[in-house]
């Protein structure tokens, strides 16, 4: 099973306590990034175009942890960046899961292998590893060779030492259903415990911006792939089955950005994982001061072709307790992958994008210069 009853039990409890509590908005997944250096540079990338300056910043462990009881959510994925980078990674895993909440540590696993004896396995600990498809496939999206090989190879020992492995998979307009479908075959093989599958986010950062999916795209390969496997149920995914209805245009969802809101190193980031508008000081104003109306398909430029798991699960579990019984019915059937697709949001009233990657880059520059000549003085007069 993707995701252990107990952990089921766990969060769908905080669910239904938000909804009980009448809260309107609550975070259900913390997206925690404490770096944002690589050790990889991918074309659909748009994480990492950073000056040495900020990708040499990092979140110290209080500060994780700090936002990690700031935001409350129940579950905790920690990306970046590559996280197994950060040396004081170890411990903080270990706070979040001594505070009960469930954390899946997101890796291209070049580093996995050797970091293992880090880590314990746990009911609250996930390896969340980057796999984009079958060899080819994965060292062709993370341009480099060899990389399939070495995840295989710690996936491999992760599950013989009992820890629980998932993959994530981003999906761009070059992914072939039959290939996808075989992959997620191999995966299980694999031993696999669950598939976190996503259409990639047109970052405006990535260096290649030629192969990101748009909706109607990502719809009709969905309905591909999952028509392959009886409509997703021959795989095992870490995913509601209304968010897999969703990506295969059976459902009009809007987003739900503050589901899983984003602590990075410069703040709480606005509105979404995906774009970083503005930066909020803290968890509570960031949920408190921010105009979510100005954000989602329909609303706002950058956002037209977006359908990412990190803005649109939210939405699903939260229709799951709306309707339990279509989110029944179509776990048990499966996706409907033929038929009328679910009407589009017009994006005739979005408002235009706006270019603010710049201005946010000298902003921190600032702010760590000023940070930096202020320990220079201070231990200059010591
Ligand atoms: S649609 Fe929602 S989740 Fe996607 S980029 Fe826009 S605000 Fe973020």
């Amino acid at each position: 099973m993707a995701i252990p009853f107990s952990q089921k039990l766990k969060v769908g409890a905080y669910v239904v306590r938000q909804h009980l509590a009448g809260r309107k908005r609550y975070p259900l997944v913390l997206m925690l990034e404490p770096l944002f250096r690589c050790n990889l540079a991918c074309a659909g990338c748009g994480k990492i175009d950073y000056p040495d300056e900020i990708l040499n910043q990092r979140l110290s462990v209080a500060d994780a942890l700090a936002a990690v009881d700031e935001c409350g959510a129940p579950v905790v994925s920690i990306a970046g960046g590559e996280p197994l980078l950060h040396r004081e990674l170890p411990e903080i895993v270990k706070g979040i899961i001594a505070r009960r909440k469930f954390v899946y540590l997101c890796t291209n696993a070049l580093l996995m292998e050797k970091k293992l004896d880090h880590y314990r396995p746990d009911r609250y600990f996930v390896w969340s590893v980057h796999l984009d498809g079958d060899k080819d496939m994965h060292d062709r999206s993370v341009c480099q060779t060899g990389v399939y090989d070495r995840a295989v190879a710690a996936i491999k020992a992760a599950k013989s030492r009992g820890f629980r492995v998932n993959i994530n998979c981003t999906l761009f307009n070059n992914a072939d259903a039959e290939s996808v479908a075989k992959f997620f075959d191999t995966a299980k093989d694999l031993g696999i415990d669950g598939i976190t599958v996503s259409p990639g986010y047109a970052y405006e950062r990535a260096p290649d911006q030629q192969h990101f999916l748009n909706r109607e795209k990502t719809k009709q390969l969905f309905r591909d792939i999952l028509r392959r496997g009886r409509g997703g149920r021959d795989w095992s995914f870490s995913q509601s089955s209304l968010f897999l209805d969703f990506l295969a245009g059976n459902q009009s969802y809007h987003c739900t950005p503050w589901g899983n809101p984003t602590r990075t190193v410069f703040g709480w980031q606005r509105p979404c994982y995906l774009l970083g508008e503005s930066y909020a000081p803290t968890f509570r104003a960031l949920m408190e001061e921010t105009d979510w109306d100005s954000y989602g398909t329909g609303n706002y430029e950058k956002c037209a072709d977006c359908m990412v798991h990190s803005g649109y699960e939210a939405t699903a579990v939260a229709d799951a307790v709306a309707s339990p019984l279509k989110a029944l019915a179509t776990s048990l059937r499966g996706v409907r992958t033929e038929g009328p697709m679910a009407p589009e949001i017009s994006l005739s009233h979005q408002r235009p994008a706006e270019f603010v990657f710049s201005r946010h880059v000298a902003l921190k520059q600032a702010e760590i210069r000023e940070s930096q000549a202020r320990a220079k003085q201070a231990a200059s007069a010591r």
